[in-house]
């Protein structure tokens, strides 16, 4: 017997020892190693021998539209008031599908559909229902897929909600952030909480299966007082899952956090307090911890994912579709196959251009060697379950896990010395404590980024 999945414990020592900046790994390897030498045509190569493996599909399809900035935001976004941009948008969508459907089989049934962003509810009635009108025609549906749209709750309402229903999306997720009015001024995006609470309730109206609700720690002008009325007010709207990000400030990455004055940004001590804070106010409502950010009601499929251990991570975060290969349309979006990534283009004009000529807009992307694979599942399973079996990754490549990852296994001795996990012959738990700090577990075996660090390091002496 090891510890349960979900109990997770906040060791302030640990944390400001360990928590060094690592990938979050919605992939492996991370999207720092897609390169330009990944063509259209190696995509269009993968996804055709994808068609041996007979996996289910999860389809993405990218909105990028917003209507306005919101300062945090570090997603690829164009802000935009002139609703007319987005209709030329779907046609280049539909044509994409085109492309792509027609290289896949027939019989292979999309288990998941996610509409994320940007804001998907940046378009009009006609136009969701148009899109998902043409997605129909072109993929067969499994009986009872999973089908989840990310909403921004300041341009929705009970019409529109009411449609999503009808069409058959049954997960839905939206951003507060924060409820504070003055933190909400501070990143340009002004959420009454009357209209939350509003929101709300017309997606339980609409019956909805799962509700996901995104907070944000770190933002400006936050403090352990306010962000506590925060926490209470979330748990009061009762929603399936919470994500709780930390608000990362890189203005020199993220264009937008320029708008940001770092001077009313919380220190790090008052940061770690609003975590611990979360962590126990979440877990004491109910909510099991799921892994990074992410809490779950016990009954909620990512909860019992964790439990049947077929949770999984994807670009999406953590997904109870572990089988399916995910194809995504749109800018900017990452597919994920067996053995390749594909990354389409950023601007729309990179991406229409490929798309005119008949060709697929991918623009970069990496190509996974039997070694990827291998880490990837390693790092996937202990991201997803905190725990590993190396009789699993033995059975499943032919390796004998001890001798492939003996480098690996001497470093994990010195976390075992700090109680992050535990090292069994047979297997590998993490304790509750290194729960918080799965990604610096996690990060021991990733060859691209150790290397990067080990050249750091020496590029220093
Ligand atoms: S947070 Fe959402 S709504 Fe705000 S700019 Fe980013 S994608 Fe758009």
């Amino acid at each position: 017997m090891g510890f349960l999945p979900q109990d997770v414990k906040f060791d302030i020592d640990l944390i400001k020892k360990y928590a060094k900046p690592a990938p979050r790994y919605t992939s492996y390897p991370t999207a720092q190693e897609f390169t330009e030498e990944f063509t259209p045509q190696d995509y269009k190569e993968k996804l055709i021998q994808s068609n041996e493996r007979k996996t289910p599909l999860s389809l993405y399809f990218h909105i990028p539209f917003c209507e306005s900035a919101c300062y945090f935001c570090g997603c690829n976004v164009i802000i935009t008031r002139r609703k007319e941009s987005s209709q030329p948008y779907l046609k280049y969508l539909y044509k994409e599908m085109d492309l792509v459907s027609s290289y896949l089989d027939k019989d292979r049934k999309v288990v998941q559909l996610h509409w994320g962003g940007g804001t998907p509810n940046y378009l009009e009635n006609d136009q969701i229902k148009e899109l998902f009108t043409e997605i129909k025609k072109r993929f067969e549906f499994d009986k009872n897929p999973e089908i989840s749209i990310e909403i921004d709750p300041r341009h929705i309402d009970r019409e529109k909600i009411f449609l999503l229903r009808e069409l058959g999306f049954n997960r839905i997720s939206f951003g507060i952030q924060d409820f504070n009015p003055k933190v909400q001024q501070a990143v340009n995006r002004i959420q009454p909480e009357e209209m939350i609470f509003n929101v709300m309730s017309w997606i339980r109206e609409a019956d909805f299966e799962s509700v996901n609700i995104d907070l944000i720690y770190g933002l400006p002008y936050q403090t352990l007082e306010t962000f506590t009325d925060t926490v209470e007010k979330t748990i009061k709207l009762n929603p399936d899952r919470i994500a709780n990000f930390n608000f990362a400030y890189v203005p020199w990455l993220k264009r937008l956090q320029r708008n940001i004055d770092p001077s009313t940004l919380p220190p790090p001590e008052e940061k770690l307090e609003i975590l611990k804070m979360t962590i126990d106010k979440l877990t004491k409502a109910g909510y099991l911890f799921i892994g990074m950010d992410h809490f779950a009601k016990p009954n909620d499929e990512l909860a019992i994912a964790q439990r049947n251990r077929t949770l999984h991570r994807n670009f999406q975060g953590y997904t109870t579709h572990a089988e399916a290969e995910l194809i995504g349309f749109g800018a900017t979006s990452i597919s994920m196959l067996y053995d390749a990534y594909a990354q389409n283009a950023k601007t729309l004009r990179e991406y229409y251009e490929p798309i005119d000529r008949g060709e697929l807009p991918t623009a970069r992307g990496v190509k996974l060697n039997e070694d990827d694979i291998i880490r990837r599942d390693v790092i996937m399973r202990l991201m997803s379950h905190f725990q590993l079996y190396k009789g699993e990754i033995e059975e499943k490549y032919g390796i004998k896990f001890d001798e492939y990852f003996k480098p690996e296994m001497e470093r994990l001795k010195e976390l075992e010395a700090d109680e992050l996990l535990k090292l069994y012959p047979d297997r590998i738990d993490v304790t509750p404590a290194g729960r918080l700090l799965i990604r610096n577990i996690a990060v021991n075996f990733d060859v691209y980024t150790l290397a990067k660090k080990e050249k750091r390091f020496s590029q220093a002496i």
